[in-house]
Parts: C-alpha cells; sequence; structure tokens
C-alpha cells in the first residue's frame, strides 16, 4: 500500500447505486478540497433528484428481493464480513480520513476502528436483543410482539466525524433488516467512497446499501421527500434538521434527529483537578473542537478559577497545531474555508461582547491551512452570542460560578441539551448535578467515553430520540403486536337474531 501524502493523486468519487459505481445522471461534479492545503483532492459526481429515484429504487426492490428473503445468520453473517474488513483497512481507511477532514491521523484511527465495531456490535445485538414481548391473556389470548425491518433508510450525515457516524447508522439499519440510502456530508466523501467500495467487496446483494454524494438542498432533500424512503435518520445543524422535518412532512417520515449541542463542564473546587484538567482539554480539543459533544462551556468554581485558568492557559500555549497526517499532531485544521471564516467570525463576536480572547500557536508554515489555534474565551457572560451558539471548533467559554444551584441554572440556560460533564469528588453532588442538567448524555468525573450499547442523543434543540444500543431498535423497527386467540372468547353477535 503505497504512503498517503498531501500531495498524492486520488481518483475522483462516483456514486455506488444499485451494485455499481456510476457518474451523476447529470454528468455534474463538485472539487473535494484538502483542509490543509486547500488545493484540490478530485472531484465527485453531485447527485440529484433523478440519482436519488434510482437508490431508493434501487433499495427498494432489494428489500423486496433477495435481502428482505435472508435468513438472520445469513444477514448478519454480511454485517460481520463488513466489520472485517474495515479492520483490515484501518490503516488505508484514517489517513484518507484525515487527509479530508483535516482530523488527527491518531484521531481517525480510532474512529475507524470504532467503526468497525459498529457493525460488529450491531451483529451481536441483533441476534441477542432483538426480541419481542409475549402477553399471555389468562386463558383467552396470547398476544405476542414482533420487530420487523422498515424498507429504505435515508441517512443523510456530517461532516465531523464521517466514517464513524455513517457506520454509526448503517450498522443498525442494514443489521435489522432496512435497505440504506446514504447521503454524505459534501465536504468529506472520500471515506463514504472507500465504505462504497468495502460493502461492494463484502458482495452484499445489488441495491442493499447505495451512496449518492451531493449537495443538502438537492440530493439531501429529495432523499427527505422521496415517497419509498419512510426512514430518515439525520445528523447535522439544528437548523438543517428543523428543515428536514418541515420537508418531510407531507410523506410522513419518520425521523430521528442527532443535532447540535453546546455542552457544560462543571468542575467543583473538591475535584481532581489533574484529571478534570485532561479532560476539560481534550474535551473540547479532540477532533478539532468540531464535535457535537465538546465540552465547549467550562464553568468553574470561583475558588479555584484563577489557577485552574492560568494552568489552562499554558496547555493551550503547549497544544500541537499541525499537520493532520502527522501522528504527533494534536489539533489540525478546520475542515472548510467556509466554516473557518464561520468560527473566525465568532472570534470576532467575541472580542466585540467584551470576551479576552485567548489563544494557542499555530506555526506560520502552515498559513494556507484552515487553521484556528486552540482558543479560549475569557470575561464571558452567560447571554453573550458565543455562549450560547454553537461554534464548532477549537473555541472554548470559561466562566466562573459561586454555587451548585447557579451554576445548574446557568448550564441549563441554552437552547441545547446534548451532553454535559461533571468533576466532584463528592459523589452526591456528583449524582444530584449530573440528574439536574437538561442533557440527554451526562458523564460524572470522565471524558467522553461511550459503551456502545448505551442511549446516545440529545434533549432540546440537540435532538429528537435516541441512537445506540437497543434504542436504535425503536427507530430502525416496525413493532407489531400479534393477538391470538386460544379458546372461544365472547364475540358479539351483530345481526344473529332474527329482526323483529
Ligand atoms: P449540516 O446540517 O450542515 O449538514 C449535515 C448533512 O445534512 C449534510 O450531509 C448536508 O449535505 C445535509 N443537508 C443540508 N441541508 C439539507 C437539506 N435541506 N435536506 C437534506 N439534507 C441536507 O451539518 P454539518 O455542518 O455537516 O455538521 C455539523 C453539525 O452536526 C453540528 O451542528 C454538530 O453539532 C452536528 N452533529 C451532531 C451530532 C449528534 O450526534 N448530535 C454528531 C455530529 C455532529
Amino acid at each position: 500500500m503505497k504512503e498517503l501524502t498531501h500531495d498524492s493523486k486520488l481518483d475522483d468519487i462516483q456514486l455506488y447505486i444499485n451494485g455499481e459505481f456510476v457518474q451523476a445522471s447529470s454528468n455534474e461534479t463538485f472539487e473535494n478540497k484538502n483542509p490543509f492545503t486547500n488545493r484540490p483532492i478530485n472531484r465527485v459526481a453531485s447527485g440529484q433528484k433523478s440519482d436519488i429515484d434510482m437508490a431508493v429504487s434501487a433499495a427498494k426492490a432489494a428489500f423486496k428481493g433477495e435481502w428482505g428473503s435472508l435468513k438472520l445468520k445469513e444477514r448478519l453473517a454480511y454485517i460481520n464480513r463488513i466489520a472485517d474488513l474495515i479492520d483490515e483497512h484501518i490503516d488505508e481507511i484514517a489517513p484518507l480520513e484525515s487527509l479530508d477532514t483535516g482530523l488527527p491521523i491518531h484521531q481517525t484511527k480510532k474512529m475507524v476502528a470504532r467503526a468497525a465495531q459498529n457493525f460488529r456490535f450491531y451483529a451481536e445485538m441483533v441476534s441477542t436483543r432483538l426480541t419481542g414481548d409475549a402477553y399471555q391473556v389468562d386463558d383467552d389470548f396470547l398476544n405476542y410482539t414482533v420487530h420487523k425491518p422498515v424498507g429504505v433508510a435515508g441517512l443523510i450525515t456530517p461532516w465531523n466525524a464521517p466514517f464513524m457516524l455513517e457506520t454509526w447508522k448503517i450498522a443498525p439499519a442494514l443489521a435489522t433488516g432496512n435497505t440504506v440510502v446514504l447521503k454524505p456530508a459534501e465536504w468529506s466523501p472520500l471515506t463514504a467512497n472507500r465504505l462504497a467500495e468495502i460493502i461492494d467487496k463484502a458482495d452484499l446483494p445489488n441495491g442493499v446499501f447505495n451512496v449518492v454524494h451531493g449537495y443538502g438542498e438537492t440530493a439531501g432533500a429529495a432523499l427527505v421527500a422521496h415517497p419509498d424512503a419512510p426512514l430518515i435518520s439525520f445528523t447535522g445543524e439544528t437548523k438543517t434538521g428543523s428543515e428536514i422535518m418541515k420537508n418531510g412532512a407531507d410523506p410522513l417520515k419518520r425521523f430521528s434527529m442527532e443535532l447540535g449541542g453546546k455542552s457544560p463542564i462543571i468542575v467543583f473546587d473538591d475535584a481532581d483537578l489533574d484529571r478534570a484538567m485532561d479532560a476539560v482539554t481534550w474535551g473540547i480539543f479532540s477532533f478539532n473542537g468540531e464535535r457535537c459533544t465538546a465540552n465547549s462551556r467550562l464553568f468553574v468554581h470561583e475558588s479555584i478559577y484563577d489557577t485552574f485558568v492560568e494552568q489552562l492557559m499554558e496547555r493551550v500555549e503547549n497544544i500541537l497545531v499541525g499537520d493532520p497526517l502527522d501522528d504527533r499532531t494534536q489539533v489540525g485544521p478546520l475542515i472548510h474555508t467556509n466554516h473557518y471564516e464561520n468560527v473566525k467570525r465568532y472570534l470576532g463576536i467575541a472580542e466585540k461582547e467584551g470576551a479576552r480572547v485567548v489563544s494557542g500557536y499555530v506555526d506560520e508554515a502552515h498559513a494556507d491551512g484552515n487553521f484556528v489555534p486552540p482558543t479560549l474565551l475569557l470575561n464571558v457572560t452567560n447571554d453573550m452570542t458565543v455562549a450560547q451558539e454553537e461554534i464548532f471548533g477549537p473555541v472554548m467559554c470559561v466562566l466562573p460560578f459561586k454555587d451548585e444551584n447557579e451554576v445548574i441554572e446557568m448550564a441549563n440556560d441554552i437552547r441545547y441539551g446534548l451532553a454535559g460533564y461533571v468533576w466532584t469528588n463528592d459523589m452526591k453532588r456528583g449524582h444530584r448535578v449530573a440528574q439536574k442538567v437538561d442533557a440527554g448524555m451526562m458523564w460524572v468525573n470522565s471524558q467522553n467515553v461511550r459503551d456502545l450499547r448505551t442511549p446516545f442523543g440529545g434533549s432540546k434543540h440537540s435532538g429528537i430520540g435516541r441512537e445506540g444500543g437497543y434504542y436504535a431498535f425503536e427507530f430502525y423497527t416496525e413493532v407489531q403486536i400479534v393477538h391470538v386467540a386460544l379458546g372461544d372468547h365472547p364475540i358479539p353477535q351483530f345481526g344473529k337474531e332474527k329482526r323483529t
């Protein structure tokens, strides 16, 4: 295998429909750029409504055909085969992901390994946990439930951890027996294409898995509106999620919505401050800060505020910002110039609002890349724009707090509710605060470490529904109840008696 560099020439990317790699029917393409150099990597077929129509129709035929009639063991063998193939190619997929997104290579390697686990995990989950219930009703009835696949699942994914997030949806969708049309984010098409090649190699029946690259407003919107794709699982911005729900209202889509976040991390004065410092810095600066569960709001108890912030500034100064393909790099360039401009815009707003902007170090040699240095926003109040809106970059607001009640109020005074983190050695307080924060997922004395069996998702404007573990079954399957009479229970006898 030839080592990937920023000068490597990569083939252009096609759509994957009905088991074949094809051009977009319009023949249109768009440019895919390297965020480290801002030079083109390759061109990508730009799918339109007609391509979505073909992909959905292939997926529908596969659902009604070969895929739908496989035995469970046969279906799950395909899922495990995909996992094996991903594992075999981690060292090739991770650099592709880093090249495309700017995410540091030591992080993408873990993400790709996790992607393989997603498939293996759901093969196991479906064989052990996709079970129905039985309801005995005296001697009269036995009622039981079965979980049936729904049909074609439309999966629409973001660019911030593309391969991992795509597999997170594809694995439960396929393992439960649905077929898939994936619309990956337009800024990160490389590994979605590699996944199509892997699934092609795994030899799934044609049409079970399809990838239509393209813009959200065209390919994405066509998938949302398509009457034959009853499921739409979306991960992305809150604003896009609400737009998608409007567009899917007429065809009455079932939605899973994983949306934005602005998660609090709360550090009390009795916490293990060294570990808290590690968690705070990793939680905001890993994935270049482009992480939905990032702790982008740090609340520090006022008695330790000055020393904690001083140490934090030292950490920020020392973070290694650089080439995403270099194993030592801790923070890489942001995905795209548009996103870079947007994050910079927020730093301008922060200054205007009176915050103190403290930034880390980026070598001048990296001037071509979309680099925003790791940044702290100090002197912030909770009502500022930068404390309320998701910036989605390596930028963290830092606020002092006086006591438990005040910090819970500040943590909850926001429209988001995805995740949160509490650091304290008072375990009663740890549980209490965790449960009072309005967020789908909380960690006590830990960074974001997630067991695949647990539910993933947000409250308020951070999402609707839960993915992960058996929670995903609610979305990807239709529960049917079958009522079976066991004896001769009474049935009303309309019209049996002669009318007088
Ligand atoms: P985005 O909303 O801009 O795009 C996400 C996807 O939606 C892309 O594939 C895009 O092409 C598509 N899209 C855009 N408009 C569409 C439309 N009208 N119809 C159908 N599809 C459309 O999000 P992004 O910038 O790619 O990702 C960053 C966002 O994702 C952040 O807000 C982040 O918090 C969120 N996110 C959430 C989670 C979570 O699990 N809650 C995980 C990762 C990222």
